[in-house]
């Protein structure tokens, strides 16, 4: 088992990447969960430092430009998301455990530049829970939801590419074998 510092998680559309991840944020306090810059519109909810820094289309090519960007992508091909560099690099070399929840070119990049980081796909229980769960967040158009089902097909072939699998059947299960792959004691509650 790898423990290395630096976990990237990453799987298709709708599998439930963020709730493990908000599950994560919420229970394991000793994980250091990226924050990642996107040009997307916040929902309901979304608090700015948070869940995202939320930036403008011109914020975000200057982050690229300067080189601040560890990675980015375009994700459903509309918003650009990235990591932060500088603040995942801080936390590396404060010693916290940390983990990256990002789309598959974005996890592509990272296996660029750093190839010993822990990267783990999250893959759905089946293709036809991924459709109902896409379908019932209830947060995007019909038209919005093809194109990201579109995405989850060919991001579902990209499990090969990873060095563990963890399957989200339920998310606290999910997130104890993720945090495990860390090195971290999963809770038992
Ligand atoms: P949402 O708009 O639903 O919050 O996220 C859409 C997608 O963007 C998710 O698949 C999520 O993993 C991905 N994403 C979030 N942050 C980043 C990032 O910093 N880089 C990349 N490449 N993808 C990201």
């Amino acid at each position: 088992m790898s423990h290395s510092r630096l976990t990237v998680l990453a799987g298709p559309t709708a599998v439930g990447k963020g709730t493990v991840s908000t599950y994560i944020r919420d229970n394991y306090p000793e994980v250091w969960l990226s924050v990642s810059a996107t040009t997307r519109s916040p929902r309901a909810g979304e608090e700015e430092g948070v869940h995202y820094y939320f930036v403008s289309a011109g914020e975000f090519e200057s982050l690229v430009s300067d080189g601040q960007m560890l990675e980015w992508a375009v994700v459903h091909g509309r918003n650009r998301y990235g990591t932060l560099r500088r603040t995942v690099e801080e936390a590396m070399s404060d010693g916290r455990s940390v983990l990256l929840e990002i789309d598959l070119q974005g996890a592509r990049q990272v296996k660029e530049t750093m190839p010993d980081a822990n990267f783990v796909f999250l893959a759905p229980p089946s293709w036809d829970e991924m459709v109902r769960r896409l379908v019932g967040r209830g947060t995007e158009s019909v038209e919005e939801q093809q194109r990201r089902l579109e995405t989850a097909k060919l991001e579902l072939a990209a499990e090969s590419e990873f060095d563990h699998t963890v399957i989200n059947d339920d998310v606290r299960g999910a997130a104890a074998k993720l945090v495990s792959l860390m090195g971290i004691e999963p809770r038992e509650d």
